[in-house]
Parts: C-alpha cells; sequence; structure tokens
C-alpha cells in the first residue's frame, strides 16, 4: 500500500533518508542497514511492488541510472566490484513492497554473496522451461 510505504515516505521527503540522487522519476539513497559503506538503493518515486509490475519507461528510467550510481559508489568506497540486485517477493527476500535495486560495493575475498548454490538440469528439463519462459513472453 502506497500510503504505509516508508520508500514512499522517503520519495515525498516525509521520511529522512541520505539522499546522493534524485531526477524527476527516481531517487537513490543509502541502505540503513549496509551489506558494506555506501550499499544504495535506487527507487522509483511512484509506488509499485514489484519489477515485473512497473512499466517500461520506468525501468528504462531505473537502469539508465544504474552504471552511474554504481560507479560512483564504487569509487567513493574503493571498491573493485559491486552487485546491484532487486529482490522480489518474499521468496527473494523482499521486505519492502516498492521496488527498489541494490548496489553493494564488493572487495576481493570479502565473503559477501559467497554460496552460489548453481545445479544441474535433468534431460529435457532446460527446453522445457525455455519452452514456458517463450510462451509466456510471446502472449496468449
Ligand atoms: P529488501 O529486502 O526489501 O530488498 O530490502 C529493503 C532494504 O531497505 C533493506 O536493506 C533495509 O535495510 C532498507 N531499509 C528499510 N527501511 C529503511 C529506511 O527507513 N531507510 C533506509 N535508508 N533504508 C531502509
Ligand atoms: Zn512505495
Amino acid at each position: 500500500m502506497a500510503g504505509e510505504c516508508i520508500f514512499c515516505k522517503i520519495a515525498a521527503g516525509e521520511v529522512p533518508a541520505e539522499k546522493i540522487y534524485e531526477d524527476d522519476s527516481l531517487i537513490a539513497f543509502l541502505d540503513i542497514s549496509p551489506i558494506s559503506p555506501g550499499h544504495t538503493l535506487i527507487i522509483p518515486k511512484r509506488h509499485y511492488s514489484r519489477l515485473d509490475e512497473c512499466p517500461e519507461e520506468v525501468i528504462g528510467d531505473l537502469a539508465s541510472k544504474l552504471g552511474l550510481i554504481a560507479g560512483a559508489v564504487a569509487q567513493a568506497g574503493d571498491y573493485a566490484g559491486y552487485n546491484i540486485f532487486c529482490n522480489t517477493g518474499r521468496a527473494a527476500g523482499q521486505v519492502v513492497d516498492h521496488v527498489h535495486f541494490h548496489i553493494v560495493g564488493r572487495h576481493p575475498g570479502d565473503k559477501v554473496f559467497d554460496r552460489w548454490p548453481s545445479g544441474r538440469y535433468e534431460e529435457g528439463r532446460m527446453e522445457e522451461m525455455a519452452g514456458k519462459i517463450r510462451k509466456t513472453l510471446s502472449g496468449p
């Protein structure tokens, strides 16, 4: 619900945040509980709960600033790299239901996200999944 949403309140200036960038469409500010110093959140000013509910132009606005802001975070924190991610749904760890991208600066050997549980497809499963996704993308 937009009225109760903490990120809508930050976008409206009703709740303070350490803002680092703002334009007509979006705002970027520091996460209050950082994974690493400079951990940044980029949000659209308008409320959308999930990335897949966001209009393309809003995602375009957000995406167009990711490189600029991530580069500035990396430079400010002297990071060798960064992760950018968008938790979507409780299963993926989304806590605030207002679309946001995280930018997290990384140092070599920092052990953040050091487990990447990659698996293998059973015979035929990869083609089956790709077919289902293609069908959804091609519409009804
Ligand atoms: P999620 O798990 O939904 O992807 O992440 C939400 C993020 O928002 C968390 O990393 C959390 O620390 C951050 N956060 C939650 N409330 C506030 C707040 O009031 N101010 C700021 N700056 N960050 C917040
Ligand atoms: Zn909101």
